[in-house]
């Protein structure tokens, strides 16, 4: 501290002095809000310092200068100035912020740093104004301290003493504010996208409910997943991923609305709290504009671009629920019903919701037990060929004996059985009861096994069909294996050698649903395949729609160029068989000659097999 000329008074001066830091650094070591100590400050350096009228002000990293201090100043005064961007002739403390040195003005109505600001100054008497800037450790200027005076004057002796007391103090106070914002930052914002994190959101969500519940108002969670997300991190790589994860946080978050909070969860998880949210309309209304902001194309710098979409499940309070862990489930369970509904965007949960996931779990976990408990059986369908009218094989089709639920098909337990991981056990169970009871069939006829995309994915999944064949003695030649298209969509290369064994096994393979998927044609040309089994879809019009007439006649004609097989599956009239039949279909199968049943009720025996089928000649 530099000598001190206060006219004979040092003693009470520098008790005052030691006081007025004594004071700010207790302030600052309780943690007591900064503008609290600040105030302070300013106060004890009026005090000490006759005529001086203090100001502080904060310096952001865009070079602002926001309000922190000025207990004698008028408050329009301080609101005028808070905002304002430093510069070269921005009053006293712009430019002394600005040079980053003290700059003193003697007379502000004549001095050219204040032409632009000496029209608040003056009207309140303030004729001098000399600042300094506060520095943080590093050097930055972080702030600037000011002392105005009424009369055209520059500092004295013991000001100067004061400020350069004041200045270190306010540095300390703004660094250990800088600090804890860092720590606030750290503990409440995500690193990756700057967006409010996990802990943010449950605090505001929190405080939201309560207020929800107090002002008897609706508060909804939309709880927001991004669809494709994973493919752009694998295709692209985590940089992108990276890219696209800011990008997406910050279309989202300027989708919002006043009362509207945004949080990143975590991942591709984004939440989003509205309240009040007064119609449900006003909610879809949300849900729609975030969906639109997610779903804008991305372009990365390297001009490579990806899309991505929302999906998003809408929990409502109170409603739904009151406590935030109920909400977020009941969320959960919208944005999953939304995943499962390919094409919405968002679903509000609702008590049907609830009740199909419960009646989904239910079938998981019965799942689980029906192959130990012997549930499954599989029932049989004729497929008859045409030229010779006669029977040609069956396809074998699963059945689950679901205890309180009767016989169901695998349209309600197939999906849940893949989800769970149980296709492989219940695939394994169907091959070998089809290759069990294929073989007591009288030769020639062949057994249809329908396989899950999942199954020719299993490394070792042709030399399970081997075993099976061979276990049971029964031919692979008679063996016919259904894939469907879906399954030629996953990987490939594992696919095509899959089935690539299989046939050099002796095994036929069939394209199952053909028509349904949307490349058809390339897979006909990539993958071996026998035959091609005309969805019922194009069955069931081919009598009355020449749409689909003409498609299945092209079907069977292409598949006659490629040397392959047909089967029509689905016929249900004489109509439909008429029609098949003059189009040179192979084969058929439908509830026409027979639904699907237990083998034994066919009782066939060699002769029976070779005859023809009654309901093919009515
Ligand atoms: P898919 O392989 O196309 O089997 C034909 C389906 O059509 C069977 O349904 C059959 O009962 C039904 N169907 C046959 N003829 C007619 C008809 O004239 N009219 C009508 N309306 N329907 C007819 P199901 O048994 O419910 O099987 C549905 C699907 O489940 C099968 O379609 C197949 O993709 C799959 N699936 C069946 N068994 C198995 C299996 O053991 N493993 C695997 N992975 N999938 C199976
Ligand atoms: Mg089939
Ligand atoms: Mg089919």
């Amino acid at each position: 501290m530099s000598d001190i000329d206060c006219g004979g008074c040092e003693k009470p001066f520098m008790l005052g002095l030691r006081a007025m830091q004594h004071d700010a650094l207790e302030g600052v070591a309780r943690d007591l809000p900064v503008q609290t100590v600040m105030n302070r400050l300013c106060l004890q350096a009026e005090r000490l310092a006759a005529g001086a009228i203090c100001s502080i002000l904060s310096v952001d990293a865009m070079g602002r200068l926001h309000h922190l201090a000025s207990p004698s100043l008028p408050e329009d005064y301080s609101a005028a100035i808070d905002g304002l961007e430093i510069g070269p002739a921005v009053g006293s403390c712009g430019t002394a912020a600005y040079l980053g040195k003290s700059i003193e003005v003697t007379d502000i109505a004549n001095d050219p740093l204040w032409t632009e600001f000496k029209g608040l100054a003056l009207p309140l008497g303030l004729r001098a104004c000399w600042s300094t800037p506060i520095r943080a450790s590093d050097g930055r200027v972080i702030g600037a301290f000011a002392f105005y005076y009424h009369s055209c004057r520059g500092p004295s002796a013991p000001d100067r003493t004061i400020v350069e007391a004041c200045v270190n103090l306010c540095a300390i106070a703004l660094e250990q504010e800088e600090r804890k914002a860092r720590i606030h930052r750290l503990a409440y914002f995500d690193a990756l996208t700057g967006a409010p994190n996990r802990a943010s959101f449950e605090r505001q969500a929190r405080a939201m409910l309560s207020a929800a519940v107090r002002d008897n108002s609706v508060l909804a969670i939309h709880w927001i997943n991004l669809d494709n997300f994973k493919s752009v991190n694998d295709t692209l790589g985590h940089q992108a991923g990276d890219a696209a994860l800011r990008i997406v946080t910050q279309r989202l978050s300027s989708a919002l609305r006043a009362n509207e909070f945004f949080a990143r969860l975590g991942g591709d998880e984004f939440v989003v709290l509205q309240c009040p949210a007064k119609r449900d309309e006003d909610i879809e209304d949300l849900a729609r504009r975030l969906a639109a902001a997610a779903s804008e194309p991305i372009v990365f710098g390297s001009g490579s671009s990806a899309s991505t979409s929302a999906r998003i499940g809408v929990a409502r309070a109170p409603r739904d629920g009151v406590t935030l862990a109920e909400l977020m489930k009941k969320a959960d369970l919208a944005l999953y019903e939304t995943k499962r509904n390919g094409r919405r965007s968002f679903s509000f949960f609702d008590e049907e919701i609830e009740a199909r996931f419960a009646a989904r779990w239910l079938l998981e976990k019965d799942l689980e037990q029906a192959l130990a408990r012997n549930e499954f059986e599989l029932h049989f369908q004729p497929i008859v060929d045409l030229a010779k009218t006669e029977l040609a094989g069956f396809e074998a089709l699963l059945r689950w004996r679901r205890p309180g639920h009767g016989l169901l098909t695998p349209p309600h337990f197939l999906e849940a059985a893949e989800k769970a991981g149980l296709i492989g056990e219940i695939g394994a169970f169907v091959l070998e009861e089809a290759c069990k009871l294929g073989a007591s069939l009288p030769k020639p006829l062949r057994i249809a096994v329908n396989l899950s995309p999942t199954q020719l994915l299993e490394p070792s999944f042709a030399l399970q069909v081997a075993k099976a064949v061979l276990k049971n003695s029964f031919s692979p030649r008679r063996l016919e294996l259904e894939i469907t298209e879906s399954a030629l969509l996953l990987e490939n290369g594992a696919t095509l050698a899959c089935l690539s064994d299989l046939r050099r096994l002796g095994a036929s393979i069939a394209l199952d649903d053909f028509g349904t998927g949307f490349s058809a044609l390339s897979h006909l040309r990539v993958f071996p395949v026998d035959r091609i089994k005309i969805d019922r879809s194009f069955v069931q019009e081919v009598d009355r729609d020449n749409k689909s007439a003409a498609v299945v006649r092209a079907i069977i004609g292409l598949a006659r160029e490629l040397g392959l097989k047909t089967t029509a599956e689905g016929i249900e009239t004489h109509s439909q068989l008429r029609m098949l039949q003059s189009l040179g279909c192979d084969e058929i199968q439908g509830y026409l000659v027979s639904r699907p049943k237990p083998l034994q009720v066919f009782r066939l025996t060699e002769r029976s097999a070779a005859g023809a089928f009654p309901a093919l000649s009515a």
